[in-house]
């Protein structure tokens, strides 16, 4: 035992029952507003601000946030346990799932493991412990399924469950992930922190502390084949978590030199008090930068569609442009394109637009089962075919 039934995962998956919808009707007694251009993004909030602990925690993805309020939770018995992942001892980049139940299993599982992850198998070890309150820390995906659990089991609805999420996007399959490293960085065996960063690079740090830079547009172009992520990431239509009692991301927030500046999405009550546990410990800001980002975002959508259309595309190993000049546009972009708020606003419509016509093209028979009312809206403010 210990292990949820691959059954009961296949019923409440979102590619049965779509995303966002009646779940987000069930969680906030109303979906989000298609009047409000910035609820049809964020989703239902009751505050957003941008954040970093005063004392970051060493080895968090971030400053550390999520792991610090799962800590708090626990230490105010607000919890008996936490649903979440450690990294497994084989790569550094892999998890296993968890259900850490003291401050130091707890402390163990932060950091970012960039590969798809079975975090709710966890919940059957809880069960079976007889816990009676308890955080689950997940991506999009495995809130959805988690709120349909609670629907479906009585042990869980007997559960107090609180919810922290993550944003999530380009995750991969654990098969593929040293592949993608080799082809992004100059020295995959060392690397052990990677991020898309929001000057429009990606950031690999290495085990010496030295952190690698590459531009999105100088990668190798079979970087760019869709077939290389997991279907599944590529039809997500919630990369912001939108059913999470509360999301932590970094997205949202500038970059700023030096800083570790997190984005904070509170949505329930329940994300409320878990952030209030940090109120001495936490260096709080409103969000900064213009929401406008309209033509950045026309500027790739016609290249996204393209490169969804081409089912059977080639791709070349060669740079898609040399890194001096990926680095130059990375620079001009960092400087007069959009940032805070805007830099999210960009990033959420580029995904939903990639996944809606990847969807399209690949799966047309799911467009209407899993895309959420919202995306259609959005791709007509821009003009987009649907
Ligand atoms: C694949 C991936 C893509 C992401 N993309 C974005 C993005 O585009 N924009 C953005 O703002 N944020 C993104 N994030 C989230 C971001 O990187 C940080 O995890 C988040 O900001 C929290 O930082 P922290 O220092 O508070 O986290 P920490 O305190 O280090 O805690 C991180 C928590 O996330 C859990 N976790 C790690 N990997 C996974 C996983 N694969 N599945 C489920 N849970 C996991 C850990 O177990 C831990 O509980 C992504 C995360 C992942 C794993």
């Amino acid at each position: 035992m210990g292990e949820w039934p691959s059954e009961q995962n296949i019923k409440s998956c979102v590619f049965k029952n779509g995303w966002l919808g009646e779940r987000e009707k069930k969680l906030f007694g109303k979906e989000r507003s298609l009047d409000d251009p910035v609820e049809m993004r964020f989703g239902i909030t009751s505050e957003r601000f941008t954040a970093q602990l005063k004392k970051p925690l060493e080895g968090s993805q971030w400053s550390g946030i999520i792991t610090r309020m799962a800590v708090r939770a626990f230490e105010e018995n607000m919890v008996e346990g936490v649903v979440t992942l450690r990294r497994s001892s084989d790569d550094h980049f892999f998890s296993v799932p968890v259900l850490a139940d003291n401050r130091d299993e707890i402390y163990r599982t932060r950091g970012n493991k960039p590969v798809l992850s079975p975090v709710l198998r966890s919940l059957e070890t809880a069960r079976q412990r007889g816990m009676k309150k308890i955080l689950v820390i997940g991506a999009a995906c495995h809130m959805h399924a988690l709120r349909d659990f609670q629907e479906r089991f009585d042990h869980l609805k007997e559960m107090d469950i609180l919810t922290i999420g993550i944003p999530c996007v380009d995750n991969v399959s654990r098969s593929k992930w040293r592949w993608i490293l080799e082809r992004m960085s100059k020295s995959p065996e060392t690397a052990r922190f990677m991020e898309f960063m929001q000057d429009f690079r990606i950031h690999i740090g290495h085990a010496d502390g030295s952190v690698e830079k590459i531009p999105f547009f100088s990668l190798p172009e079979e970087l760019a084949d869709p077939g290389i992520f997991p279907e599944s990431c590529m039809s997500c239509f919630d990369y912001l978590n939108s059913l999470a009692d509360i999301t932590v991301g970094y997205i949202g927030a500038e970059l700023i030199e030096g800083e570790k500046m997190q984005w904070v999405l509170v949505r329930t009550p329940t994300g409320k008090k878990l952030i209030d546990l940090l109120s001495e410990e936490l260096a709080r800001c409103p969000e900064t930068g213009s929401w406008e980002c309209r033509k950045f975002v026309l500027n790739a959508s016609k290249s996204i569609m393209e490169n969804m259309r081409q089912i059977d595309r080639q791709y070349s190993t060669k740079r898609k442009i040399p890194l001096w000049l990926g680095q130059f546009m990375a620079a001009m972009l960092r400087r007069n394109g959009p940032k805070g708020i805007g830099f999210a606003h960009y990033s959420v419509d580029f995904h939903l637009i990639r996944h809606y016509y990847y969807v399209k093209y690949r799966f047309p028979d799911l467009l209407e089962k899993i895309v959420p009312r919202h995306v259609p809206v959005i791709l007509t403010e821009y003009g987009l075919p649907l």
